[in-house]
């Protein structure tokens, strides 16, 4: 995932200075009044110093980890998941495959996809884990990929305008962002690099639902799930991927809580329309962080059965339109953060991946 900007350096000593500016203007002595590049001086030295100690602030929010929320279920009837996170096998990933399935257990998880950027080492490691050790939770085989640019224009293409909309649709492909895509299944083991993943073409989000789904592997028996990250979508992207055939969309992404109004209205509706699933992603890199986001996936008695059982249960509970309910949870409001928020980003979205 692109890092977020609020952690913009620049950002943070300018607005310090400006602050620094601000205040000596309304704490100015007026018979004795100071220069101007004297206050611009001295507002770039203490921001410094402020910086200094904000860096001590940060390393103390990502490295120690504070004790969060744990989830736990009262039935038999559901599963705690997390379909989208990260370990070292990811260039923005700190944290290594034993330690993020334990990270996971300590919250109340019971399953868990890892989902690498480009490729499945890191789900393939985590997986071994698991089958060698019954307490930790089960891992679900993952990847996440971002469309590559010609899809998005050749979708549009293959959407077929109408003549009269085409100048919308050019204004519409200027709009369009690529989306990121989490691909869910057991039978995956194939794409064990970027290379191959270029080489398979799967950044092409239909090549990518039609692997995943296992459209042309008739050795896997179980299809696979495709989800849509919540980061940088828009009303199109979500009509689109809804068209391309995704099993559903983050609602909620933790890392990425930034969804407008609308684009989760719209994702409502298509959710109503077509039978999709919503889930609720920690996106876990290893930077600290509290668990505030689960997916429950609804099954009537599945704790009593051998959890060898809930793999091939929980990825047909994943698919668009199947019966099971799949429940999206988040631990206080997650979503647009508010102006308030905005101004001390610094310091709160620290906070928030602490
Ligand atoms: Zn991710």
């Amino acid at each position: 995932m692109p890092k977020n900007k609020d952690f913009n350096i620049t950002f943070l000593i300018l607005r310090l200075s400006i602050l620094y500016i601000f205040i000596s203007y309304l704490r100015k002595d007026k018979k004795k009044s100071t220069p101007f590049f004297k206050i611009l001086a001295k507002s770039f030295y203490t921001s410094f110093i402020f910086s200094f100690i904000f860096a001590g602030y940060v390393f103390f929010c990502l490295l120690v980890h504070l004790p969060g929320w744990k989830l736990i279920p009262e039935s038999d009837d559901y599963l705690l998941a997390d379909l989208h996170s990260h370990t070292f096998r990811s260039h923005d990933g700190i944290i290594s495959a034993f330690n993020n399935l334990k990270w996971h257990y300590n919250y109340g998880y019971d399953i868990v996809a890892i989902t690498e950027h480009n490729n499945t080492i890191g789900s393939e490691e985590a997986n071994i884990l698991a089958e060698q050790n019954s307490s930790m939770p089960l891992v679900l085989k993952g990847i996440e990929l971002k469309e590559s640019e010609e899809t998005s224009e050749e979708i549009e293409k293959n959407l077929g305008q109408s003549e009269e909309g085409l100048d919308e649709t050019e204004e519409t492909s200027e709009e369009t962002e690529e989306a990121f895509l989490i691909g869910i299944g057991d039978c995956l083991n194939l794409v064990k690099s970027v290379k191959m993943v270029r080489k398979l073409n799967l950044s092409q989000t239909t090549k990518f639902i039609d692997y995943v789904k296992n459209k042309d592997n008739a050795k896997c028996s179980t299809k696979g799930a495709i989800f849509t990250v919540a980061n940088k979508l828009d009303i199109e992207d979500v009509q689109r991927l809804t068209v391309e055939g995704v099993d559903g969309f983050e609602i909620v992404n933790f890392g990425h809580p930034d969804m407008s109004n609308e684009v989760r209205r719209e994702i409502l509706k298509e959710e109503s329309l077509h039978g999709l699933k919503l889930i609720a992603s920690s996106d876990w890199h290893g930077w600290s962080g509290y668990a505030r986001t689960w997916t429950a996936i609804s099954i009537p008695k599945v704790r009593k059965l051998n959890r060898n059982k809930w793999k091939g249960l929980v990825m047909s509970a994943l698919q668009k339109g199947s019966e099971n309910a799949v429940i999206p949870i988040t631990a206080g409001v997650i979503g647009k953060p508010s102006t308030l928020r905005i101004v001390f980003a610094p310091f709160f979205e620290v906070f928030r991946y602490a």
